[in-house]
C-alpha cells in the first residue's frame, strides 16, 4: 500500500446512505415544514444511489488528474443515463405529462443530494428542471406535450440555457439597465422568428453530433433569451426555443476551465439567421419574457444555486471530518482539539443555516398567493440572498476544510480541491455575488439608478 492508497482510503465517504453523521442524514437536516416524510424518504433513497452510484466516479467525470477527455465524456454520459433512468430529470415534470409531479422543494432537495457527488452533473439535471420549469410558468402545454416523449421518457437528452452575451453577463442580470445590452435579436418573419447574435458560455452547447453518444440520446437544444426590437426596452425581450441541429448555428470549441471541466461544454455561440418556428418563442404575452428570466431563469436558478452549493458543501464538511477523525495530533484525533472543533461546528452551522433559508425561499416560492411573485423584486431579494450566503458558506467551508487537513487538502486524492475549484463559478454565475446584493438591496428599500448611463 503506498501513501496515496491510505488518504484515498481515510476519504471514502461513509457510505451507508445517511453519509453516517446523524445530523447529515436526510430525516435530519430537511425541514417537515416544507415536505412530507414521504418526499424525505424518496430523498434518501436517492442519497443512497449518489453514494453508491456517483461518489466513486468523482475523479473519473473530470477525466482523472490528466484530463482524459474519452474517460470523462464517457463517465459523463453514463452516470447522466444513470440519473435519467432514476427519474431525475423529469421530477417536477407533471404526471400528466409523464413526469413524477414532485414539488420544488424535492427538485432543490436533489439537487442538493446530487451536489455533494458532483456540482457539474448536478447542474446538467438542473438544465432539464430550468426548460421544464420555464415552459410550465408560461402554461405552454403545447410544447411539454411535444417534448414529452423526450424528457418524461428514459432516454438521457441535455438541455442549454443561453443568456450571458460579450457585453457583460451581470448587465442581463441588471433590471436597471432593462436588457439595453442585450444584442441576440430575434426578427419577426412571417410565421417565423429568425435569431442573429452571439452567446457566451452556455454549456453544454456545441454540434448536435457531439451529444449523441452510446449514453446520451441528444440534445435537446438551447433556450436563448434574445430581444426583438433593439430600440424596445423590457417588454420586447423573451425565451426563444433553438433545436440542438439548427442551420445558422455555429460554435466555438470548448473552453478550458478550472472546474465543471466535462460536465459542461461550454463554448461561443453564433446565431448566424437560424429561423425557428413562432411557437418556439415561449412567452406569449406582452411583459411576459420578461418576468420568466427574472423569476424563473434568474431568480429560481439562484435558488437552485443555492442548493446546489449546499450539497457541495456539506459533501466537503464529511470529507474534513472523515480526514479529522483520522489525523492524530499528538495522540488525540484533530477533530477532538477545541480549536479544529470550533471550526468544523462552525462550518457545520453555515451549511446547516444555508439549508434551512434555501428550503425557506423555495417553499415561498411555491406559494406566491401569500408571498409575491418570483420575479417580484422582494422575492428576487429572497433567492439572490440564499444563492449569496450559500455561496459564501462554500467559500469558507472549502477554504477552511482546505486548511484543517493541511496539504492533504492540496492533492488531488483527496477530492477536496475538485469541490474548491467547482463551488466558485456558481457563486459568480447569473449575475454574481454583486448581482446578488444588489438584487438583496432593490428587493429591500425599492430600485435605484447605479449604472453610469440610465
Ligand atoms: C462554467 C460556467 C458555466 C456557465 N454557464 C452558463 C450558461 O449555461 N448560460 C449562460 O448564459 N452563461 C453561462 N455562464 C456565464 C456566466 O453566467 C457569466 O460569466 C456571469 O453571469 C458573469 O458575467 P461576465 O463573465 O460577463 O462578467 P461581467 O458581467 O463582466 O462581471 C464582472 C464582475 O463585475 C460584477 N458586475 C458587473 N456588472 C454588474 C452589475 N450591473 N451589478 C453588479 N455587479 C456587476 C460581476 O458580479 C462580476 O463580479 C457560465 C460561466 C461559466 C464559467
Amino acid at each position: 500500500m503506498n501513501d496515496l492508497d491510505t488518504i484515498e482510503q481515510m476519504h471514502v465517504p461513509n457510505a451507508d446512505g445517511t453519509g453516517g453523521y446523524k445530523l447529515l442524514s436526510p430525516a435530519q437536516k430537511y425541514n417537515r415544514a416544507f415536505c412530507t416524510a414521504e418526499e424525505i424518504e424518496i430523498v434518501e433513497h436517492f442519497r443512497e444511489f449518489v453514494n453508491r452510484e456517483l461518489m466513486p466516479h468523482r475523479q473519473d467525470m473530470e477525466g482523472g488528474w490528466h484530463r482524459d477527455p474519452k474517460l470523462a465524456k464517457e463517465t459523463i454520459h453514463r452516470l447522466y443515463s444513470k440519473l435519467v433512468d432514476f427519474g431525475v430529470t423529469k421530477v417536477i415534470l407533471p404526471t400528466s405529462f409523464g413526469g413524477l409531479g414532485y414539488t420544488p422543494v424535492v427538485r432543490q432537495m436533489i439537487n442538493e443530494e446530487i451536489s455533494r457527488a458532483d456540482i457539474g452533473l448536478a447542474t446538467k439535471v438542473g438544465k432539464l428542471h430550468w426548460a421544464i420549469s420555464v415552459m410550465l410558468a408560461a402554461k405552454r402545454d403545447d410544447l411539454l406535450e411535444e417534448f414529452q416523449p423526450r424528457i418524461a421518457g428514459n432516454e438521457a437528452w441535455t438541455a442549454c440555457f443561453a443568456i450571458t452575451e460579450p457585453a457583460g453577463g451581470a448587465n442581463v442580470e441588471d433590471p436597471a439597465l432593462a436588457y439595453k445590452t442585450m444584442n441576440t435579436i430575434a426578427r419577426e418573419d412571417g410565421d417565423h422568428y429568425v435569431i442573429n447574435g452571439h452567446k457566451l458560455w452556455p454549456g453544454p452547447s456545441g454540434p448536435a453530433e457531439l451529444f449523441q453518444t452510446e449514453h446520451l440520446k441528444g440534445h435537446l437544444g438551447y433556450w436563448v433569451c434574445a430581444i426583438t426590437d433593439p430600440a424596445g426596452g423590457e417588454d420586447n425581450v423573451g425565451i426563444f426555443y433553438v433545436p440542438a441541429d439548427s442551420d445558422g448555428l455555429e460554435f466555438s470549441s470548448p473552453y478550458e476551465k478550472m472546474g465543471f471541466c466535462y460536465s459542461e461544454a461550454n463554448t461561443d455561440i453564433w446565431f448566424n439567421e437560424v429561423r425557428i418556428p413562432k411557437r418556439y418563442r415561449i412567452d406569449t404575452e406582452k411583459g411576459q419574457g420578461s418576468k420568466l428570466i427574472k423569476g424563473y431563469v434568474i431568480g429560481l436558478g439562484r435558488l437552485s444555486g443555492a442548493a446546489r452549493l449546499t450539497g457541495l458543501s456539506e459533501a466537503v464538511l464529511e470529507i474534513v471530518m472523515d480526514w479529522t477523525q483520522n489525523r492524530i495530533i499528538a495522540g488525540t484525533p484533530m477533530r477532538e482539539r477545541s480549536l479544529f472543533a470550533a471550526t468544523i461546528a462552525e462550518m457545520f452551522r453555515s451549511i446547516e443555516i444555508s439549508r434551512q433559508y434555501y428550503l425557506s425561499a423555495t417553499y415561498q416560492a411555491m406559494n406566491p398567493e401569500i408571498y409575491g411573485n418570483p420575479w417580484d423584486a422582494h422575492m428576487k431579494a429572497k433567492f439572490s440572498a440564499a444563492r449569496s450566503f450559500a455561496g459564501d458558506t462554500a467559500q469558507m467551508v472549502t477554504n477552511r476544510g482546505m486548511q484543517l487537513m493541511g496539504s492533504a487538502g492540496y492533492a488531488y486524492e483527496t477530492n477536496l480541491e475538485k469541490y474548491m475549484r467547482d463551488y466558485k463559478i456558481v457563486q459568480m454565475w447569473l449575475g454574481g455575488a454583486e448581482r446578488d446584493r444588489m438584487d438583496i438591496a432593490q428587493g429591500l428599500y425599492g430600485p435605484f439608478k447605479w449604472a453610469g448611463d440610465n
